[in-house]
């Protein structure tokens, strides 16, 4: 089934709104297993939104379109279908008295424009959108479909999970498609791929390599006939992936190093304090965005300043002999850490954010110290010098030595 995307709004040409609603609609037809072929952006113009969607009826078996059902001048996305399909728009009585009471239990007054939002052309059908007042259009001719949503993402998104996802669903039976992501830590995309492809050919189930905000993502996509061979197929990947990159693989699909690290502390029983140096705050920041942390995260400094750090119990010689960016700095970062929060582990970071060099130390330099009952230990790490990327990276980084380090206890 060829698919095609069509995203509506003269706010998305002037670059004020994202069109989030593409990137999650290309993601929700690759698992639907149908081949998505365009992306269209479009402003509220009559005339170029009648010329993008009879393109795209043409030549397309399926076209989705976000944005422009409200019912506003600019609004125009049911006018434009029907005028494409060459069909009359009529208010619909039931979708009428549906609208009415809509705006009654809001107790609002219902405008004159609204009525529109109540209209139908003979080969639409309406789809329901309790999030809203506009009802999304299912078009089907000639055994085409096209179907209409509306722009705010919460509305179109559960109009697609509730009601567009599962027609299509119907319409494509037989073919399973089935998606698994590992995450990896500590290789690049390149090295990621000419591992992978010692295995041959990856057809199917496919393999994409991407590089993720927390590391190197190895996407598989299998196409079966059903469920289970599906499944199968993905099993029997995801073995050789992980034999040859086990050191490297911390989770999959949704898992996130946060969690992933709070899940193994507290399943050993272990609480954990920070010191954090070049990360200002962000790693305390990941560690707290999982539900339920402070039963193991006991708290953390941000130590900015060699002051700060001193003041905090890392000794001063080790800053003017070694430098605040060195292993032993972080090492005594996370000692200091451990200390002041009676934790079991102590996590540090330091490094140079940029885009000034530090002690004769270049931006994307950094260490990660951490201290526990086995000891103490440093990783280096050196990353892009972008400020905010280095601080993200460390973070991150952090996140995956302590993880290691867990895997031992
Ligand atoms: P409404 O009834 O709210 O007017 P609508 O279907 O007419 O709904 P639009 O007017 O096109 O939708 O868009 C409403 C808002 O939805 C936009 O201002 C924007 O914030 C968001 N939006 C629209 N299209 C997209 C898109 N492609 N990606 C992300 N957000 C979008
Ligand atoms: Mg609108």
């Amino acid at each position: 089934m060829n698919a095609e995307i069509i995203s509506i709004g003269t706010e998305l040409l002037l670059g004020e709104v994202n069109d989030t609603n593409a990137s999650y609609l290309a993601s929700q037809l690759a698992l639907l297993g149908a081949n998505l072929r365009w992306i269209t952006v479009v402003d509220d113009n009559m005339d170029r939104l009648v010329e993008v969607l009879g393109r795209a009826w043409k030549r397309s078996d399926l076209v989705l379109a976000t944005g422009g059902l409200g019912p506003t001048q600019d609004d125009l996305t049911r006018e434009a279908i029907a005028q494409m399909l060459n069909e009359d728009m009529k208010v619909s009585e039931p979708l009428l008295q549906n609208l009415k009471a809509m705006f009654a239990a809001m107790d609002r007054p219902m405008a004159a424009t609204n009525s529109k939002q109540a209209a139908l052309i003979s080969s639409a059908q309406a789809i329901p959108n309790p999030r809203g007042t506009a009802p999304g259009w299912w078009v089907e001719r000639d055994g085409r479909v096209a179907v209409a949503m509306p722009g705010p993402p919460a509305e179109m998104q559960r109009m697609w999970q509730r009601e567009v996802m599962p027609r299509l669903q119907a319409r494509i039976q037989g073919r399973v498609v089935m998606l698994r992501t590992l995450k990896c830590f500590g290789l690049s995309e390149a090295e990621a791929g000419e591992t992978a492809s010692q295995f041959g050919d990856w057809g199917n189930p496919s393999l994409g390599i991407y590089a993720g905000s927390d590391g190197v993502h190895l996407r598989m996509i299998a196409r079966a006939a059903s469920c289970d061979e599906a499944a199968e197929m993905i099993a029997g990947s995801e073995v050789r992936l992980r034999n040859m990159l086990a050191t490297h693989i911390w989770g999959a699909d949704d898992d996130t190093l946060e969690a992933t690290v709070g899940k193994l502390l507290a399943e050993r029983g272990l609480t954990l304090a920070t010191m954090e140096s070049c990360t200002g705050g962000l790693l305390g920041s990941m560690l707290t965005d999982v539900p339920g942390s402070s039963t193991y995260y006991r708290g953390g400094f941000v130590a900015y300043s060699d002051e700060a750090k001193v003041a905090l119990g890392v000794d001063l010689r080790l800053i003017e002999q070694h430098g605040a960016v060195s292993s032993q700095t972080a090492r005594a970062m996370a000692d200091a850490a451990c200390q002041g929060f009676g934790a079991d582990i102590g996590l540090a970071t330091t490094g140079v954010a940029g885009p000034d060099s530090v002690e004769d130390k270049l931006p994307g330099l950094a260490y990660i110290g951490i201290s526990d009952r086995l000891g103490q230990n440093s990783v280096e790490g050196r990353y892009p010098p972008a400020r905010l990327e280095v601080k993200r990276r460390v973070a991150i980084h952090a996140l995956f030595v302590l993880r290691q380090r867990l895997l031992v206890h």
